[in-house]
């Protein structure tokens, strides 16, 4: 789109070839790169498009733009210059065909399954999972006829006995939120396609800098954007990346018609932060890593939840599919509840919230707040004990979040 713009667009299908590098790019090059659009001023960095929508030169222009026949942007809820760099710089870091992007990570979730699946469908998903994507699954689509089934582990007998039945789609988190499970996505991809199901993988978690489940067999990618890829804490935002197919012929008419759009200033804010992530993921995996060990250590920490750890009952799935344990762990602490609370409350450093993959850290109780809604017997199946405390594991300097902890725990 916007052909008579100056392009960089490597990692674009349609890049202009004269201007691509003669070799393959590097994923961090692509980040700074990718999906780069000049306007035509020469603008250094990526120009933020704060329209809703389009002007044409002729009423036959407009014609031919609705009907697909030229490249010309319409509405802003169809495509946006600035959004289109954004899907186009994500895609080419996530080695996607295309991407779509969302206004927040639960309406990337809805629509990734709410497109294709119809009553009288059936969905497999891992039982570990974020509340919200957990309330789509086993309230909303129900409701509307959808029969969906929760697994539990990464046991490969027990997925094959759940996935020998003809099933519309396989919904997975891993490492799951905020329990750090692992399950098996190329095992289950396997399965998963013998029965006609698209894999459809929720990489939050991860992000796309630590895991890649494209390439381990997943068909479909999800992120809330609001985590890793902003990373600072500003904007919501969400992504959905998968083949030409299923995005042209199945997501798109869904999201164009039902409008869970992304602001183009979030797209610009999100589009600027693809530049950093890679270091910013890399810097926190490594202080996770180091606090996991840390907590490890504690007398008061019975339980430490991170697939960077040995002790972690899925360490050596984590050392095969991600490149990292990642930037969050959870723990339990030995004095229940009211101990944890203490603590919590004794930190200097390390802030109470409920959001993740910031650069602040950040420490919540997710049995009171992110996962309160669902009922007692989901959260003790789960493993969301009152004592659970998850840590969102920043960009300060290890030492003072160790000094931190240690301080609260005295
Ligand atoms: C936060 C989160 C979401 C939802 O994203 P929002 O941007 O808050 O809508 C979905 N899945 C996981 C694993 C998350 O952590």
């Amino acid at each position: 789109m916007g052909v008579t713009h100056q392009h960089r667009p490597w990692g674009y299908s349609n890049s202009s070839d004269d201007l691509k590098p003669s070799w393959a790019l590097h994923e961090d090059t692509l980040a700074v790169r990718a999906g780069l659009a000049r306007s035509g001023f020469g603008e250094t960095s990526e120009a933020l498009y704060l329209t809703s929508g389009f002007t044409y030169d002729s009423v036959e222009q407009a014609n031919h733009a609705f009907a697909e026949e030229i490249d010309h942007y319409v509405y802003g809820r169809f495509a946006n210059p600035t959004i289109s760099m954004f899907e186009n710089r994500l895609a080419a870091i996530e080695g996607a065909p295309l991407c779509v992007a969302t206004g927040s990570g639960m309406s990337a979730m809805f629509s990734s399954l709410a497109c294709m699946v119809a009553a009288g469908d059936r969905v497999v998903a891992a039982a570990s999972m974020f509340s919200s994507c957990w309330v789509v699954l086993a309230e909303f689509l129900p409701r509307w006829g959808v029969q969906v089934e929760f697994v539990t582990g990464n046991d490969p007998e027990v997925w094959a006995a759940a996935l020998q039945e003809e099933t519309k789609a396989v919904f997975l988190e891993t490492p799951s939120n905020p329990m750090l499970e692992l399950v098996d996505i190329a095992m289950i991809a396997d399965l998963a396609h013998k029965v006609g199901a698209l894999v459809i993988v929720d990489n939050v978690m991860a992000s796309p800098i630590l895991q890649k489940p494209l390439a381990l067999g997943a068909d479909v990618v999800m992120y809330s954007a609001t985590k890793h890829i902003d990373g600072q804490g500003r904007v919501l935002g969400g992504a959905i990346l998968g083949s030409e197919d299923y995005i042209k012929n199945t997501l798109n008419p869904f999201v164009r018609h039902t409008g869970p759009s992304l602001s183009p200033f979030n797209a610009w804010v999100l589009l600027k932060s693809l530049e950093t992530m890679s270091l910013r993921v890399h810097r926190m995996n490594d202080n996770a890593q180091v606090i996991a060990q840390y907590l490890e250590g504690l007398p008061q920490v019975s339980s430490v939840n991170y697939p960077g750890l040995a002790s972690h009952k899925e360490h050596q799935l984590a050392l095969k599919q991600m490149s990292g344990g990642g930037t969050t762990l959870s723990f339990e602490v030995a004095g229940g509840q009211e101990a944890l609370y203490e603590v919590m409350n004794n930190l200097r450093v390390i802030d109470i919230s409920n959001n993740l993959g910031d650069s602040k850290s950040l420490i919540t109780h997710p049995y009171s707040s992110t996962h309160r809604r669902l009922d007692e017997a989901t959260k003790a199946a789960m493993g969301i004990t009152p004592a659970l405390a998850r840590l969102s594991v920043g960009l300060e300097h290890a030492g003072d979040l160790i000094r931190d902890l240690e301080e609260a725990f005295k």
